[in-house]
Formats: structure tokens, sequence, C-alpha cells
């Protein structure tokens, strides 16, 4: 009987052991998931609260549900994972021994590390919308807005889905004109990078994007302090950004538990794994899914669900004592929502950048290029995610290793 535990029950979590469930017999292993609260949120649902275009309440659900029968869920924090006596130490002082551990707690947010963020004016001119609290609170402050400074703001990188504040500005470009507002609120997108994205055609694509709706761009603001009374971003080598509303993405950490753990997580409390194999540097039975490992890629649930499968592969080859599947690519994949009903996808992995033509082949959904077929295909997710992605069934044409029929060289354009 081989005894895996999980850490943390989000979007990895739950299809890692999904799918381990369907791997294995109930005689052959026992799966327990180990989660600190039971309100499992669909996260990409949160861009569209602070629009009215969906409600908190409707992307929230139960953690535990998600999970098929016989695996075991326990709602109590991780307190460390003590990787030389391979056993996870929870809050409450019990331990669970492991033959193999899988990560999966995520990323969380560090507000209280930028100077000011939490201070004077948080949640009422200063906001975020990384969580359902804040995404509600923001709804209301943008309903009312009609005029002044709106900037969007990226404290530092990594944060997961690194496109979600740029589909902020492009929704809040779309809402505010159907307001009849927008001629009276100048939108910034502040940046601590050197253009709109990570990857140089992707980026260049989206700083366009930008420019053509009248977003001002500002590149490589290191956010050291927002000074909320005086409605000001203040960078570390003195620039300032002046606001009305501001909102916020903040420095994302890994799991504390994480930190807490000798050996386990680097500096920011990510966990370093091969890129290839999902399996930590730091302890062979140990592997990590999602925002936790520290990989040079988006964090994002289509990378988590692309490295679900193959870390579920490889924990079923080192509990038989065979050679991992170094498969995983790095292959990421994101709906860019773009306002007024229209979408772009990208998709791209360690190696290839986000290229124009169709996915997941020659006929599909248009890459790099704004469609209402993709908006379609962003709204459709979430069902996607609930009945196909979290229960680990795998999805028609989409698999780990990205595609690469369909796809053409920029040149070729
Ligand atoms: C606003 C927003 C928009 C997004 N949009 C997209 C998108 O369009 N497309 C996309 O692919 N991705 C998107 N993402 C990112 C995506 O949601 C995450 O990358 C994905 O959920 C990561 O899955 P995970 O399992 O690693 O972490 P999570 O799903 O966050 O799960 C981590 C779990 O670990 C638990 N945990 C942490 N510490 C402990 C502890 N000490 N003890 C017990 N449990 C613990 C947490 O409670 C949590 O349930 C978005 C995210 C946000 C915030």
């Amino acid at each position: 009987m081989h005894e895996i535990v999980i850490l943390g029950g989000g979007t990895g979590g739950t299809l890692t052991a999904n799918r381990l469930r369907r791997a294995y017999g109930r005689d052959e292993a026992r799966i327990t998931v180990v989660d600190q609260d039971d309100a499992h949120v669909y996260q990409p649902g949160l861009l569209f609260v602070p629009f009215g275009l969906t409600q908190p309440e409707d992307i929230v659900r139960p953690r535990g549900r998600q999970l098929h029968a016989g695996i075991e869920y326990r709602t109590v924090g991780v307190d460390h994972v003590a990787i030389d006596r391979r056993e996870v130490v929870l809050s409450d002082g019990a331990t669970l021994p492991y033959d193999v551990a899988v990560v999966a707690t995520g990323s969380v947010l560090a507000p209280e590390e930028t100077e000011g963020l939490t201070g004077p004016g948080w949640m009422e001119r200063v906001f975020t919308f990384y969580t359902s609290e804040g995404a509600g609170a923001l709804e209301a402050a943008l309903r009312t807005f009609d005029r002044g400074r709106l900037v969007v703001n990226v404290v530092e990188m990594p944060i997961k889905c690194p496109v979600a504040p740029l589909e902020f500005c492009f929704l809040a470009d779309w809402f505010l004109r159907e307001r009849g507002v927008r001629d009276t609120v100048d939108l910034s997108y502040v940046t601590p990078l050197d253009a709109a994205f990570t990857r140089p055609v992707a980026a260049q694509r989206l700083g366009g994007m930008l420019a053509e709706r009248g977003i001002e761009l500002v590149t490589e603001f290191n956010t050291g302090e927002v000074d909320g009374a005086g409605g000001r971003l203040v960078s570390y080598d003195d620039r300032e950004v002046p606001f009305d509303l501001a909102v916020v993405v903040p420095a994302h950490n890994g799991a504390r538990c994480i930190a807490r753990s000798p050996g386990l997580g680097d500096e920011l409390g990510f966990v370093p794994t091969d890129v290839h194999t999902l399996q930590s540097t730091a302890a062979p039975e140990v592997f990590a899914v999602g925002d936790a490992a520290s990989l040079p890629i988006s964090k994002a649930g289509s990378v988590t669900h692309f490295e679900g499968e193959v870390l579920v592969e490889n924990v079923r080859r080192f509990l038989a004592g065979r050679p991992l599947d170094a498969s995983y690519d790095g292959h990421a994949n994101c709906f860019i929502e773009t306002g007024f009903h229209k979408a772009m996808l990208i998709d791209f992995n360690y190696e290839v950048e986000p290229l124009p033509g169709h996915f997941p082949g020659g006929v599909g959904l248009p890459l790099m290029k704004e469609s209402h077929l993709n908006h379609l295909g962003k709204l459709m997710f979430q069902w996607v995610y609930w009945h196909s992605l979290l229960p680990g069934r795998d999805i028609p044409g989409i698999h780990s290793a990205m595609p690469t029929a369909g796809k053409r060289q920029p040149s070729h354009t």
C-alpha cells in the first residue's frame, strides 16, 4: 500500500489526486489531500468580478466535493514537511508519513511586503482583484469611477497568470467606454518588466493593443511604496505614478509551510523542481505541481494541468522503481480577454514563443488574434475546469506536449 500525501487541494492538488485515484486501486495506494480551507475558488473568474460579469459566490465550490471517492480529504493546515523523515507535519501536530508527497500549495499574496500597500486607502482607493474579497470591493468602486487616473500595477514578478493584469486593463477600457466615461479616465499599466509581457513576440502584440486603446504603458517600474493617502506609486528609483484608483497585483511568495520545511524551498518559498520530470531537487520522494514549483514558465492553471499529466506518470514510475519520464516541455496556454466580447489565445513552452496560427491544429481557435470564438472559449473554460480538468479527464485534442501543427513563424504572417 503506497502512502501518497498531496499538500494543497487547489487546481494542482485536486487534478493530481483524481488522476492518481484512477491510476491505483484502493488496495494499492492511500491518497490523502490536505488543505487549510474548504473553499475552492475558480481563480480565472476573479477577473470578471470587478466588472459585474460574475459574482464571487458563483466561482467557489467545496474542495472535498471535487475529489473522487476513495480520496481522504483533511481540512487542516500543513505546518511543514520533514523531508529527512518523509513525513508531513500538520498544524494540529499530527503527522502524515509518505512514500510520495506532492507539493501543490500554490503561491500566496504578500501585500504586506510593499510599504504602504495595506495602509491608508487599502480597499478604498487601492485594491487587488487577486482575492475574492478584493475583487468584490473593487466592483463597488469601479461602478462609480468616472474621472481621474486608473492605474493597474504589478509590484513584482513572479505572479499567477501574468496576463491577468493586462486583461484587466483591456476590460477596464471596454467597461469605461460602455459607461461613456472613457474620455475622462486616464488608464495606465505599470509593470516591472521591460515590456507588456515576458515573451518578446507576444509582448510586442500586447504592447500594440495597449497603445491602440490609449492605455499608457510604464515599464521597469519596481514599486517600492504605495501611498494610498497621497495617491502615488513610488518606485525604488524614485519615479512616481499618480493615481485616483489603483489596482495592484501584490508580490507573490511560495506557501509559508514550504519556507518552514528545511531544505525544500528556495528563498521565496517555491520548490526547486526538475523542469522536465517535476521531481523536486531536494528529495526524490517529493514532486511539485502548479504555482508551488519554481520553473521558468508562467504560473497558470493551464501549466498546472499539463504538468499534472506528466507528474502522475512519474509518481507511478517512481513508486515502481522505473526511470522518470522527462517529457514536460513547459507547455502553457492562456486566453487573454481583450474586451468587446473578444479574446486572444497564446500557446507556448520553454523553447517556443507564442506564435500565430491555430490551436490545437490546422483547424481550431485562432492564435495571437482577437476573436469572438476565443472569448467563448474563455467563458466555457469554467465549465471545463469543474467538469473535466479537476476530475482529471483528458480533454480531447489538448495534451501536455505543446502542439506545433497549425502554428506559423511570425515572418509568414
Ligand atoms: C485573478 C486570477 C486570474 C487567473 N486567470 C488564469 C487564467 O485565465 N488561466 C490560467 O491558466 N490560470 C489563471 N490563473 C492562475 C491559476 O488560478 C493558478 O495558477 C492555479 O490555480 C494554480 O494551481 P495550484 O494548485 O498551484 O494553486 P492553488 O489552486 O492556488 O492551490 C493551492 C492550495 O494550497 C493550499 N495551501 C497553501 N498553503 C497551505 C498550507 N500551509 N496548508 C494547507 N493547504 C495550503 C491553498 O489553500 C490552496 O487551496 C489566475 C489566477 C488569478 C489569481
